[in-house]
């Protein structure tokens, strides 16, 4: 598969304004904070640190087989910050300010097509025995 068929399949691609910073999930030519269009296209950083996060219960349609999961907020290096699946751990593991890896993991199946969604998660790193 071509790099930027799978990179667009696994929604690993983000739009950075560089005017101010700030992330956009969907391909855009303004940015919605600061309007301006110096906008470039970039892979979402691969680590990231846990700013909060909670269990969801009740989740929305097409991920109840799913739930409880985690979600959190996780924050980049240049301080961007991203509302994201928490995945791999449990949740007594997790630590606000610990380290993230971000992962490609299914995110959801369309009943209907068989369609299997996947997307970007996060997960703390894997310990080394
Ligand atoms: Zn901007």
């Amino acid at each position: 598969m071509a790099w930027r068929h799978k990179r667009f399949r696994y929604r690993l691609v983000v739009w950075r304004c560089l005017n101010c910073g700030a992330f956009h999930h969907y391909e855009t030519s303004i940015c919605r904070r600061c309007r301006s269009n110096r906008i470039a296209e970039e892979l979402l950083p691969s680590r990231a640190k846990l700013v909060t996060f909670t269990a969801v219960k009740n989740p929305p349609a097409g991920f109840e087989s799913q739930a409880p999961y985690v979600v959190g907020i996780v924050e980049f290096e240049d301080g961007t910050r991203l509302l994201a699946g928490i995945t791999d751990c449990d949740y007594e593991e997790l630590k606000p300010s610990m380290e993230l890896e971000r992962v490609v993991r299914k995110l959801t199946q369309d009943g209907e097509s068989g369609l299997i969604i996947y997307g970007y998660k996060f997960r703390p790193p894997i310990k080394k025995h």
